[in-house]
């Protein structure tokens, strides 16, 4: 019988490493001219450099290189006055050199940390995780096997390889072991790196498209003892999951260790549908990738000044985003646990910074966005609509040209990718029609249609006009606004002078 996490906590300590992948959004590839969208036809976004033809060489992207600086320096790390690429061997299908340029022992930035909160109100907390180093690399291509019931390679009948991605620049975030920390502080870190990286602009952060994915290391000892033995569960793409893998392998450790059975170290996956992990690849043995200093590129030595220049240029990181939307906009202490539980306060706080009042704007992220990602199964910053973007809509409602209903549409567009609010808008028809001549219209022939009501309202009785405006919204299709509608109403009935 497995104990259940809390019990687990009482007589083991968890430590946890975390190695995070950021696919960089440059506009083209690390170490060639190709273009990076994401979703492109397979093999169209190709040269004989990420394709690994002989010949070829590479040549380093220098928007890649600052962003990883940007990275590194926001997580407080030092950036090494030189340093190079290594060449890592092994061999892979979707990696057409057999090799992959990387970073090995002399990454781009070293020793830094971000501070995480956990916990709500009176039980909050700020841990540090310190980070070790953070790296830059390219990424490798994409395997897709067909044929099977479950698109993994077992069970299916052949392979094909997308090399699209192969080459797109790749930061790798790797913390130290963190000390007592589980599932918790796992998903807050990884909640808290992506809100930092969308802010520095770097990346666009979308988990479940991949452009950030997420290893977790787990071990379990008792307390006082060294480190035990860990486990590294592969490529989570969701912020549920990496705290649900924790949770599993904290309990699965414990029965075994309980059960005086050795943790074996290895990688795993998880399985989204049971919640569990399976064992992968042994990684008892080290595996030898024969790294070697990359003979086709030249060092990377960053000028100091260009250094000083990015560090200067960073923009406020979240935590501090949040203590000022706290203090300016009066969210108390229950708005900012209700946001940050939903996932939405940095979102929230984009939105505000993008001009968007802040009750209106945490009452989208909290509401019908919410449910919006609630309904997809995803997460509401996973939603393909920018805060900038929003706060658009929430600007055409305050100036009337869109009423809630309304705004509800173009939001709805916008997620269904028609485009920009504008487009939709245009797209779908959706303006307000505020416009007297059409809306006197539809007014006279509310009042034609229901004689008796336009009666009474005559007589006084002004809440019968409340039918009146709503037949004329029914005709419009809810696009007339409304007050102005009733203004009409009123002076068409009002007893002649
Ligand atoms: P690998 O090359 O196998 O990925 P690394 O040395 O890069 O190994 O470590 C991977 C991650 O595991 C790092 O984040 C590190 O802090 C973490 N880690 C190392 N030892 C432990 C341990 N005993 N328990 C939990 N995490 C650990
Ligand atoms: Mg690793
Ligand atoms: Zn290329």
């Amino acid at each position: 019988m497995t104990d259940s996490y809390e019990d687990v906590l009482t007589r083991f300590e968890p430590v946890i490493g975390l190695e995070t992948h950021v696919e960089l959004a440059t506009a083209s590839k690390l170490f060639c001219g190709c273009a990076t969208a994401f979703g492109a036809e397979p093999n169209t976004q190709v040269c004989p450099t990420c394709l690994g033809l002989p010949g070829s060489l590479p040549v380093t992207n220098r928007a890649a290189i600052e962003y990883t600086m940007r990275i590194g320096l926001a997580l407080h790390c030092t950036v090494a006055s030189w340093c190079r690429f290594a060449r890592k061997n092994y061999f892979y299908p979707d990696m057409p050199k057999d090799f992959q340029i990387s970073q090995y022992d002399e990454p781009l930035c070293i020793e830094g940390y971000l501070d995480v909160e956990v916990g709500s109100d009176e039980g909050a907390r700020t841990v540090r995780v310190p980070i070790e180093r953070v790296h830059l690399e390219e990424d490798t291509g994409k395997s897709l096997h067909v044929g099977g019931a479950t698109g993994r390679i077992a069970g299916a009948t052949h392979s094909l390889v997308d090399y699209n991605r192969a080459g797109i620049p790749l930061v790798e975030i790797v913390t130290k072991p963190v000390e007592g920390a589980g599932a918790e502080v796992a998903k807050a870190y990884v909640t808290e790196l992506r809100d930092l990286l969308r802010g520095l602009g770097v990346s666009d952060v979308r988990m479940e498209q991949g452009s950030l994915r997420c290893d977790v290391n787990v071990s379990l000892r008792r307390p006082g003892e060294p480190y035990g033995t860990r486990t590294e569960t592969k490529n989570l793409n969701s912020l549920r999951s990496v705290e649900r893998s924790v949770r599993f392998e904290v309990e699965r450790q414990a029965a075994l260790l309980e059960a005086g059975v050795r943790i074996v170290q290895e990688t795993r996956h998880f399985e989204e549908s049971s919640g569990s992990t399976a064992s992968g690849r042994s990684k008892e043995e080290a595996q030898d990738y024969r790294y070697f200093p990359e003979p086709d590129l030249v060092p990377l030595a960053p000028a100091p000044d260009w250094v000083a220049e990015i560090r200067s240029s960073l923009p406020e990181p979240p935590s501090a985003a949040r203590r000022r939307l706290a203090a300016e906009h009066g969210f108390s202490g229950l708005d900012m646990a209700q946001m940050g539980g939903a996932g939405v306060l940095d979102l929230v706080a984009a939105t505000v910074a993008a001009g968007a009042p802040a009750a209106e704007a945490r009452s989208w992220w909290l509401s019908y966005l919410a449910q919006q990602a609630n309904e997809r199964g995803t997460d509401p910053a996973e939603l393909p609509i920018t805060p900038a973007q929003l706060a658009e809509v929430i600007g055409l409602v305050g100036a009337g040209t869109l009423t809630n209903k309304l705004a509800r549409s173009v939001v709805d567009g916008v997620l269904a990718g028609e485009g920009e609010p504008a487009e939709v808008i245009a797209g779908r028809g959706l303006a307000v029609v505020s416009d007297d001549g059409a809306l006197g219209a539809a007014v006279d022939a509310a009042i034609a249609g229901a004689p008796d009501v336009a009666e009474k309202v005559r007589a006084g009785k002004v809440a019968a006009a409340g039918a009146l405006v709503g037949a004329v919204m029914k005709a419009t299709r809810g696009q007339a606004d409304a007050a102005r509608v009733r203004e009409l109403v009123m002076a068409k009935l009002s007893p002649a002078e």
